[in-house]
């Protein structure tokens, strides 16, 4: 017979937490305060839920402490996810690597996750706002507000403050801080930009493949100390009054989305922790979009004068024809100082030259990233260098386990985040009822 175990939080990382302690052998209570468990489970994939990823590779995970994220996921893996799915009856499709349910609902996986917690009689307790943690003899109090309770271990498994009407609002860094940990700021991560130019208004819907450089403003320190990644600032970049220096922060390509404020899609989901840090620290922020990123240079300035020469009588507009999305070559040609109407014949060498660059090298400020409501997760969190990776327990409190997202861990998008919380909420719950286990029998030799 086991300890207890009570579990904060009934999200991805608290479940798979709730389902290896009572697997160990610990009586488990889940705490969760929404009226459900498993709300954001629900929207991910676009509510098919890309669950984990078979490409797995350490620069994929992000946090302080370059290392922590892996030691983690090394212990319970891509392989032993899709394992532990399929004992629960999850047969998974691939896409691209992406791993979904085979029956492209997101509600499978919480539903198979539910019937384990029902099967392993795990209490669940929702509509239960978990108020405080305190530690108690050799185990911890918790306070809620339907009153108080007991147990050798706790794991906190509270979230972040992404998508805060699914659930995870911030409170588990409270309740984190209160137990003496550190938090580093969080701030939307996989969230759109938003840009300074007028133009978005008319590109709003277009979608299209493209590559995106994201450059962050270099402080003189920070230029001098780093020459060799020093770009220079392009001509009349950003708001005209340039910096010395930009730093290539990250570049990502796939579909790009433009809306009415900005851009969106995956590729920009992917640098948005870098803008939203930057923006953070008070740094300029500029992308530098590529609408042709399967060409080279060479062959795009060769493409330009073929076309130029085939279809002479044509409008610009009409030149643009086949080559990109109406809405978008406008912006283009506006950019490039071409009128629609004028008539590509007309048009001189250095007219294709400031188009080339356009096409190639579009430049947009950077205001802001959405905010936590838009997010998909946070960067930012509990400070790992305060948890033990080997177990998740906190280096501020024995029997204490932190889970998921309400760490300093951000993976990038593709099933990456789910899969840092199965994995550390396996780590979490299988030592935290050890844990208990352990705490029980001094409590019972003390009696
Ligand atoms: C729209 C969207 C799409 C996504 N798509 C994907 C995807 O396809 N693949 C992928 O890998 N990742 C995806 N993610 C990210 C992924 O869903 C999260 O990283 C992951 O669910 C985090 O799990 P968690 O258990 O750490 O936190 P959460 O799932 O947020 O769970 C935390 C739980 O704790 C509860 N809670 C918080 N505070 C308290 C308190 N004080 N008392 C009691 N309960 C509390 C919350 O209500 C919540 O249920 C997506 C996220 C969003 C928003």
């Amino acid at each position: 017979m086991g300890g207890q175990v009570i579990i904060i939080g009934g999200g991805a990382s608290g479940m798979t937490a709730a389902v290896m302690a009572a697997r160990g052998g610990a009586a488990v209570t889940v705490l969760e305060h929404m009226d459900r468990v498993g709300k954001k489970i629900l929207s991910t994939g676009n509510g098919r839920c890309n669950f984990t990823n078979q490409d797995q590779k350490p620069e994929y995970y992000h946090c302080g402490q370059a290392d922590f994220p892996w030691r983690v996921l090394e212990q319970f893996p891509m392989e032993r996810t899709v394992e532990f799915f399929a004992e629960l009856g999850i047969l998974a499709k691939e896409r691209n690597g992406c791993l979904y349910p085979n029956s492209d609902q997101a509600s499978s996986v919480l539903d198979a996750l539910r019937f384990e917690l029902e099967r392993l009689q795990i209490r669940v307790t929702t509509g239960c706002q978990v108020r405080e943690i305190r530690p108690e003899g050799n185990g911890f109090s918790v306070r809620t507000d339907q009153g108080k309770l007991s147990a050798g271990a706790v794991v906190l498994a509270a979230g972040s403050k992404a998508a805060p009407s699914t659930g995870s609002d911030g409170s588990g860094y409270e309740l984190a801080r209160g137990l003496g940990h550190r938090i580093v700021t969080p701030l939307p991560a996989l969230v759109q930009l938003r840009c300074a130019e007028k133009d978005y208004k008319q590109l709003a819907g277009v979608r299209t493949d493209a590559k995106i450089d994201l450059y962050v403003e270099m402080s003189r320190a920070e230029s001098a100390a780093d020459r060799t990644k020093r770009v220079p600032a392009q001509g009349s970049s950003v708001d005209g009054s340039a910096p010395d220096s930009w730093r290539l922060a990250a570049s990502d390509r796939g579909e790009l989305q433009l809306t009415d404020y900005g851009i969106s899609g995956i590729p920009v989901f992917q640098v948005s922790r870098y803008a939203s840090a930057a923006l953070h620290s008070k740094k300029r922020v500029k992308a530098v979009i590529d609408f042709l990123p399967r060409q080279t240079q060479e062959e795009t300035m060769a493409m330009l004068c073929r076309r130029a020469a085939s279809m002479p009588e044509r409008t610009c507009e009409q030149w643009m024809c086949g080559l990109l999305n109406k809405k978008l070559s406008l912006v283009l040609l506006k950019r490039a100082g071409l009128k629609p109407s004028e008539c590509a014949g007309c048009v001189g060498e250095s007219g294709w030259a400031a188009l080339g660059r356009q096409l190639r090298a579009f430049e947009t400020v950077i205001t802001a990233a959405n905010s936590f409501d838009q997010a998909q997760v946070c960067c930012g969190g509990v400070d790992t260098l305060e948890v033990d990776p080997a177990t998740m327990m906190s280096r501020k409190g024995r029997g204490l386990y932190l889970a998921g997202e309400i760490l300093d861990v951000d993976g990038i998008c593709g099933g990456y985040n789910l899969q840092w919380a199965w994995s550390s909420g396996a780590v979490a719950g299988a030592n935290a009822a050890r844990y208990a286990s352990a705490a029980r029998y001094v409590n019972a030799a003390s009696k």
